[in-house]
């Protein structure tokens, strides 16, 4: 088992037919994004239709597992009672290296919430919740916690 950085009462995600795929990599630790076969567009949250070309026809690519706060946000309440005595945590937006700008909503972890920047380099770390279920979290990367911003 990996470490837990959430309670079991965190509310389950809502897989459909469309996800599933994205949550059977995620549960072996394949961090993976969905790209179309026709145009090459990536897409995420995983979808049946090409936003760009229309096509149904899309494969699955794995990711290595860094990239860049895009934004972020601290939450100092709890809104769900379980994580009351984990506030505050960091919301964050992640933009993955080399996943076509897909863009992934997680939690900072290993360090304090208040450390979130945008522009902070980090990097997957799962939390297995559950014999089928892995979430990925994030940590700040080795080394430098900021990259230069890509978006000025
Ligand atoms: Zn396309």
């Amino acid at each position: 088992m990996s470490e837990r950085y959430f309670p079991d009462e965190m509310p389950s995600p809502a897989v459909n037919a469309e996800t599933a795929p994205w949550w059977e990599a995620a549960a072996h630790h394949h961090l993976v994004v969905q790209r179309c076969t026709e145009c090459g567009t990536t897409r995420h949250p995983p979808g049946p239709v090409c936003p760009v070309c229309r096509s149904l026809r899309s494969q699955w690519h794995e990711v290595p597992g860094t990239g860049t706060v895009y934004t972020y946000t601290v939450v100092r309440q709890a809104f769900i009672p379980a994580l009351a005595d984990k506030l505050p945590y960091a919301v964050i937006a992640v933009e993955l290296d080399d996943a076509g700008g897909a863009r992934l909503v997680s939690n900072l972890v290993d360090a304090p919430a208040t450390d979130a920047a945008v522009g902070m380099a980090v990097e997957v770390v799962w939390e297995d919740m559950g014999p089928e279920l892995s979430v990925p979290r994030f940590r700040p990367a080795p080394g430098s916690q900021r990259r230069a911003a890509r978006r000025a």
